[in-house]
């Protein structure tokens, strides 16, 4: 008999596997003698990461763990999740992408081209599994480091490790998928070893038709599948168009807003301030502090406020200044909605005078200018408040507003605080502090896996808001005590229990779920019903053949 087809990802030739495994699987004798416990394989891939000098070579050694191993990769990654995230996604994650063309070594998920327009249902035939989840992305924004065409591809990549490690969707029902659709990227272009077409990006127009056949094929191919948008230049006529017809969200706009509100939440709960009386000075009026405002606006309102109420507790300054109606220039269409009608023409020379004269309660910053609170503005904001909400959200920690020791001294530890990036604890007046970072990764596993498993038909406001309230009450009893804003990111699996759970009852109330049973479970029942769902790599026989399963047991009697 010829050897057995083996799958080398799937850990067929894993040290862990018991003699009579070996003997079935006909790999008796390929592998060292010893049989492994997880403890001793974990020790060598420790070994072999801290061997690595550089971060760009322990990405490579943990994608081809992946690779070789899918198991072992995944159980590694959640109990080493806080250390081996910036390794699998940002900030390293960001150099691979820059050098992805010289680094690509194996496929790792699906590229679809220009060219290929008309055929892409049988190109996603090729895909040998069932798919839950895409994440999809053009490559023309990643991160903060521009058009980068299809090196792009470590991002749904990266991100889709995540949604496993953290919300456990089965490592083979997720597909990351890049488009190229050209790259304006001249210097990438010109590159010899770039893999992607070699021509500009196409017009806004031909994307659109290009994503109305891709949204429909992949809808056909796999019914059910959850779309999430990532790094798109543009997000918004996509996320418009498709919102309510597929189930389909945008990580960079809804995950980001819900992951924010969700930390502000239990900040003004922690200020004793009341909805009504708060302030807001946000600095930066981007996509991302407009966004954010939106998301904050729908949490007054559900305090109690009316719309227009929450709409004018918000005071914006762009690069002109304060965001008005009547400073003379033409504002983009996204900074009316908060632009001020009553300032009565006064212009605030800085930020500093602003804050005299608005007396806010509540810092935000997304303007990208790194130190842009500093100690007169901090200082300014502690006199006028007991506990002031400081949220300096810009990325990377160089371009933070202020560092959270900066936060802490000049409000003397009376900051709530949260970040983009993070900063580590502090010791001040005989305390721990543990500053919040609003990392994206409280909610987008849990959206994904709640609108896959209530089957949503689209992914509703109501179920990206739902994630940002379920993460604000998933902090146990000592992470309340300690004063923090977010939960402990290795507490992430329950974490993403709760939001999955928030998820599926909005999706419920909004009438877009398609397993009905659901409807009828208590919520306990619905928490145990969602980790039945969720991959765990210890669990040795589920990830495994049935005959194999079958050898384990009689193994272990
Ligand atoms: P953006 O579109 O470039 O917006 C930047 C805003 O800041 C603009 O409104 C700009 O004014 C304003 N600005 C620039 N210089 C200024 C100055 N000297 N004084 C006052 N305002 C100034 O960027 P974005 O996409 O909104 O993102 C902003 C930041 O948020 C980034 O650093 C990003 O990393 C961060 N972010 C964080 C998270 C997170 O924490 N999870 C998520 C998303 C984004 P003009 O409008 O006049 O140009
Ligand atoms: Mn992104």
């Amino acid at each position: 008999m010829p050897p057995r087809q083996l799958s080398t990802t799937s850990g067929d030739y894993c040290t862990s596997n018991p003699p009579d495994v070996r003997q079935y699987l006909r790999t008796y004798g390929l592998t060292p003698p010893a049989v492994e416990s997880f403890e001793v394989q974990a020790q060598r891939c420790l070994r072999l990461l801290a061997m690595k000098p550089t971060p760009i070579e322990k990405y490579q050694y943990l994608t081809h763990l992946r690779a070789t191993n899918v198991h072992l990769f995944y159980r590694l990654l959640s109990e080493n999740i806080k250390d081996l995230t910036p390794l699998i996604y940002t900030p390293t994650v960001g150099e691979a992408c820059v050098r992805w063309h010289e680094i690509f070594t194996q496929p790792e998920g699906v590229y679809l081209s220009w060219h290929d327009r008309g055929n892409l249902r049988n190109i996603l035939h090729n895909w040998p599994h069932k798919v839950e989840i895409t994440v999809l992305t053009d490559g023309s924004r990643i991160l903060g480091l521009g058009d980068l065409g299809v090196n792009g591809m470590g991002i749904p990549v990266g991100k889709l490790a995540l949604y496993t490690a953290c919300a456990g969707i089965r490592p083979d029902a997720t597909l990351p998928l890049t488009l190229d659709l050209g790259t304006n990227n001249q210097a990438l272009r010109e590159d010899p070893l770039y893999m992607g077409a070699r021509m500009p990006k196409v017009s806004a127009e031909e994307e659109r038709e290009f994503l109305d056949e891709l949204m429909e094929a992949l809808t056909e191919q796999w019914p059910g599948i959850v779309i999430q948008f990532e790094d798109f230049k543009n997000p918004f006529p996509a996320l418009e168009r498709y919102q309510n017809t597929y189930t389909m969200f945008n990580d960079d706009v809804q995950g980001t807003g819900a992951v924010i509100v969700g930390g502000f939440i239990n900040a003004v709960k922690a200020s004793g301030v009341p909805a009504k009386d708060h302030r807001a000075v946000f600095l930066g009026a981007g996509s991302a502090g407009v966004g954010v405002a939106k998301q904050i606006v729908e949490y007054f309102i559900k305090e109690g406020l009316t719309e227009e109420e929450a709409r004018r507790k918000f005071w914006f300054v762009d690069s002109h200044g304060l965001v008005t109606l009547d400073r003379g220039d033409k504002l983009a269409e996204h900074k009316v909605y908060f632009a001020r009608d009553d300032n009565n023409g006064r212009q605030y020379q800085s930020l500093a005078r602003l804050i005299d004269f608005v007396k806010p309660t509540i810092l935000m910053g997304l303007s990208t200018i790194g130190g842009a609170f500093n100690r007169d503005i901090l200082q300014k904001m502690a006199k006028l408040n007991d506990r002031p909400i400081i949220f300096p959200l810009s990325n990377p920690s160089s371009k933070s507003e202020c560092t959270f020791e900066e936060a802490v001294r000049h409000t003397e530890g009376r900051c709530l605080f949260a970040s983009g990036s993070p900063f580590p604890s502090m010791e001040f007046g005989g305390k721990l502090l543990t500053p919040g970072q609003g990392n994206n990764m409280y909610v987008f596993p849990g959206i994904g896996l709640g609108a896959i498993i209530s089957k949503a038909v689209s992914v509703t406001q109501d179920m990206i808001y739902a994630s940002a309230e379920s993460l604000s009450t998933s902090l146990n009893k000592q992470e309340v005590a300690d004063g923090w804003l977010y939960p402990d990111i290795r507490r992430i699996r329950d974490v993403s229990v709760i939001v999955t759970r928030g998820v599926i009852r909005a999706a419920q109330k909004n009438g877009v779920d398609r397993v009905t049973e659901l409807r009828n479970l208590s919520d306990a029942e619905l928490d145990a019903y969602i980790k039945e769902r969720m991959y765990d790599p210890f669990n040795e026989r589920e990830n495994v053949s049935d005959e194999v399963a079958q050898l384990l047991a009689t193994a272990s009697g």
